[in-house]
């Protein structure tokens, strides 16, 4: 299937690469939250965070501390996002696998953010669940 980040590794398709070494590129994103928005994306073809293998993931996330230092300082950002979204309900619009780095300003955020409250009781269920899954899968954890 095509996939435009791979393009972007084969140097099908352009863009304005920022970083690159034997296992990631970074470039800027073309349609930012702020400029120099940045995605740090795998060269290999991984749909989402969660089929990253881990040492491959250690290394971007190292990496990607490297380049949100240099983002920061470049843009003279107040600080600045690292995300991923994986799936259509988080917003995952390409899937390939990329982490973001959205330098942030204080004025971004002058706004009410919208939390949800845990009914009585629910933060415990909701914690006990995934404390269950995570004790079931705990042997595919490579810390
Ligand atoms: P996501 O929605 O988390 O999958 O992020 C995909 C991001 O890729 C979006 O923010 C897009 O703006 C960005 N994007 C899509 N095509 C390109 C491209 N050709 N060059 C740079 N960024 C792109
Ligand atoms: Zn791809």
């Amino acid at each position: 299937m095509e996939c435009i980040f791979c393009n972007i590794v084969e140097g099908k398709s352009e863009a304005e690469v920022i970083f690159e070494d034997d296992n990631l590129i970074a470039f800027l994103d073309i349609q930012p939250i702020n400029y120099g928005h940045t995605l740090v994306v795998t060269k290999k073809h991984y749909d989402n965070f969660l089929t990253v293998p881990s040492e491959e993931l250690t290394h971007i996330i190292n990496a990607t501390q490297f380049i949100a230092g240099a983002i920061k300082r470049s843009v003279n950002a107040d600080g600045f996002n690292v995300i991923t979204n994986n799936g259509n309900s988080a917003g995952q619009t390409v899937y390939h696998f990329h982490f973001h780095i959205i330098p942030r300003f204080n004025a971004d955020f002058n706004f009410k953010p919208r939390f949800k409250n845990y009914s009585t009781g629910g933060m415990k269920e909701y914690a006990d669940n995934i404390r269950t899954i995570v004790s079931k899968y705990k042997d595919i954890y490579n810390g």
